[in-house]
């Protein structure tokens, strides 16, 4: 079944559009990868998900459910959501970052504990890293950071906005292998949202290519290639 769905979706920022009548689904376990020029509406169409930006038409549908009808906040926290930018909290240490979506879900402190270690241990992390704060972190251990806290509650659906953006070549060669371990790992579903094409192709168990708002061409990665 689709954990989303987007039936004629369009977006209208003012007069400007961001998205013309998509309509697209992502299945359970797919690395859906959305490519094209900056502009075409990747990360509108990503957003649309986690309700950051609402559709001016259409029905988005998460988990079979419209998610105008249900709650934000608890939509959410079911969805991990990793970016650019990273966005670490920098008064807290890295142990904390991780905890925060477990913790607004209530998980018991025992149980939250446990999970630091996981996670660090799942993104090739030293454990003695929990305890730092973010201004002490690389660059890639802190992308890496920002991926354990996107998948710390342990999340079916991940959101991820250009996620290896802000590393060099060699470092995103580094965490697109560990994402695609992760992926092959946890089963997870997975949008990513990316420029570069090369990244699509290589990470991607289908690539929906977008510009000027509309989908232009969506498929396997080999399929894509045949066709261009
Ligand atoms: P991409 O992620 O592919 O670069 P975006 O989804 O960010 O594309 O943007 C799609 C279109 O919508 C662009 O024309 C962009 O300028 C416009 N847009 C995006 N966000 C906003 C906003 N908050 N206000 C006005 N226009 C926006
Ligand atoms: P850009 O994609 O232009 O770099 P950002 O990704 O920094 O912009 O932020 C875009 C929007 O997403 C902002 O409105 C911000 O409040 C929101 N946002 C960023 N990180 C998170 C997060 N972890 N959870 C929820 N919303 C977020």
């Amino acid at each position: 079944a689709a954990v989303i769905a987007f039936e004629d979706v369009s977006v209208a920022y003012g007069g400007r559009d961001g998205l013309r009548d998509v309509t697209l689904e992502v299945a359970a376990g797919e690395l859906c990868v959305l490519v094209g020029p900056s502009g075409a509406g990747k990360s509108t169409l990503l957003r649309l998900v986690n309700r950051l930006v609402a559709p001016s038409a259409g029905v988005v549908r998460v988990r079979g459910e419209d998610i105008a009808r249900n709650d934000p906040i608890r939509l959410r926290r079911s969805i991990g959501y990793a970016i650019q930018s990273v966005g670490l909290f920098p008064h807290r240490t890295v142990g904390e970052n991780i905890a925060t979506v477990p913790r607004l879900l209530g998980w018991p402190e025992p149980r939250i504990a446990a999970r630091i270690p996981e996670l660090l241990a799942l993104l090739r992390l030293d454990a003695d890293l929990a305890a730092r704060y973010p201004h002490t972190l690389s660059g890639g251990q802190a992308q890496r950071v920002g991926l354990a806290r996107a998948l710390a509650a342990d999340p079916d659906l991940l959101l991820m906005d250009e996620p290896f953006g802000a590393a060099d070549p060699i470092l995103r060669r580094a965490l697109r292998a560990e994402l695609r371990r992760i992926h092959a790992v946890t089963g997870k579903t997975i949008l990513l949202v990316t420029h570069d094409a090369e990244e699509a192709l290589e990470l991607a168990t289908r690539v929906v290519v977008l510009r000027d708002g509309r989908v232009l061409a969506a498929g396997a990665p080999l399929e894509l290639i045949r066709a261009a």
